[in-house]
Parts: C-alpha cells; sequence; structure tokens
C-alpha cells in the first residue's frame, strides 16, 4: 500500500489539491478534518461545550463515526446519519478545533485513520497524518501559504458556493484555528521532520497538482 500524507493550516488548499490528485492516480481521499469536525457537531448537537474536555470525553462513548466512499467520494456518517453536508458550518470549524485539542479524541479516531491506509492507497489530509497518524507514509507534504492568501481563498470558496461571507471574520478565524491548532500540546500542527513544505502563494491550484503528482511519481517510483 502507498500512503501519502498532506498536513498543514486550515485553507491552505490541502482538500481540492488532494482530491484532485487522489482521484488522477486511482488513490482514496480520506479527509480527517471531516472526522473532528463531525465529534464538534455532535458536542453541539448534545449542547456539550466543545472546549470541556471530561464532558467531550465522557460523550466519545456515545459517538460512533464511520467513513464510506460513494463514487470516489468520501461521506462522513456520525451515529447512522451522514452528516457531510452539515459540517463545514463556522460554527463547527470553531467546535471542530476545540475538540481536536482533547487527546482523548485523537485518541478516539487514530485507528480509523491507521486502517485506512492498511486496506486503501491514501491520500490522507490533515494536521497529524506525517507526524502521528502515519509516520512511515512514503511521502510527505506539508502544504501552507501566508493566512491572507488562505482566507482570500475559502471567502471565493464561499462565495462561489453562493454563501454569505466577510472576509476579515474569515481571516480572524483562519488566524485563531492556526494558532490553536500549533500550540495544542498534543499533535500540534508541525510539519514532520522529513517532510517536503510547499508554500502554495501565488501558485495556481494547478501548478500545486502538477508539483505533488511529480513528487509521488519520484518517491514512488
Ligand atoms: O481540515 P479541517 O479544516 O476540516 O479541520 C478542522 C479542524 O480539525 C482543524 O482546525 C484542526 O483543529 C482539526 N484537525 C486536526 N487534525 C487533523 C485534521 C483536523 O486536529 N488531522
Amino acid at each position: 500500500m502507498i500512503a501519502v500524507a498532506i498536513d498543514g493550516p486550515a485553507g491552505a488548499g490541502k482538500s481540492s489539491i488532494a482530491r484532485r490528485v487522489a482521484s488522477e492516480i486511482g488513490f482514496i481521499y480520506v479527509d480527517t478534518g471531516a472526522l473532528y469536525r463531525s465529534i464538534g457537531l455532535h458536542m453541539l448537537r448534545q449542547n456539550i461545550f466543545p472546549g470541556d474536555a471530561q464532558t467531550v470525553k465522557k460523550e466519545l462513548e456515545h459517538v460512533d463515526i464511520a467513513l464510506e466512499f460513494k463514487n470516489g467520494e468520501q461521506r462522513v456518517i456520525l451515529c447512522g446519519e451522514d452528516v457531510s453536508d452539515f459540517i463545514r458550518t463556522s460554527e463547527v470549524s470553531k467546535a471542530s478545533s476545540q475538540v481536536s485539542a482533547i487527546p482523548a479524541v485523537r485518541e478516539f479516531l487514530l485507528e480509523l485513520q491507521k486502517n485506512l491506509a492498511k486496506t486503501h492507497n491514501v491520500i490522507m489530509d490533515g494536521r497529524d497524518i506525517g507526524t502521528v497518524v502515519l509516520p512511515n507514509a512514503q511521502v510527505k507534504l506539508f502544504l501552507t501559504a501566508s493566512p491572507e492568501e488562505r482566507a482570500k481563498r475559502r471567502h471565493k470558496e464561499m462565495l462561489e458556493k453562493g454563501c454569505k461571507a466577510d472576509f476579515s471574520a474569515i481571516l480572524q478565524e483562519i488566524r485563531e484555528r492556526d494558532d490553536r491548532d500549533a500550540n495544542r500540546e498534543i499533535a500540534p500542527l508541525v510539519p514532520a521532520e522529513d517532510a517536503v513544505v510547499v508554500d502554495t502563494t501565488g501558485m495556481t491550484i494547478q501548478e500545486v497538482i502538477d508539483k505533488i503528482k511529480e513528487f509521488i511519481a519520484a518517491q514512488t517510483a
């Protein structure tokens, strides 16, 4: 099995890039952020503060999460319900980053992520894939871009989807999430020592995709 780990901060373009590369080379694309988002959603629905480690840990007993792949697209199944369309709100973004700092949550999701890579060729994106989840991945990339560029991309993406979007609120949310993700004690957002860092500021999606495909081909030849 071949594993490609793509880590990096919110809005670096990981998911759109990883999805396209995976479909072009016939790997499954695993978006691990969706798992943290689903746990965040579950806590909000139960009126549990996502930063309350004790209560969140206890509630995990009632959480069941599975990933399904339909036509190559990942769906997250939370306690039997497909929640994939409910986990992209900014409220859930914030909750996901809060629950992700809780060690019990990370442990809860670890096995599920590792198992997918045992049975499939994967491109997995997240924050700790190259460092914790798949430390033996054949290819490790760390995608990044300036906070302003990432906010600009997210803003454009939301407008294109017909959602209301406020640039400065998005930029602030990205900065807050960066800060929380990079400074948490467990599995903080840092490039693995053997990861190749790609700064995508000023690059088009196609340029990044071509660079990554070249890199994967060279590493797995
Ligand atoms: O990638 P995405 O923005 O959907 O992730 C949502 C949140 O989940 C991130 O802000 C981060 O806090 C958390 N996360 C994580 N580890 C991962 C993937 C996501 O901590 N592997």
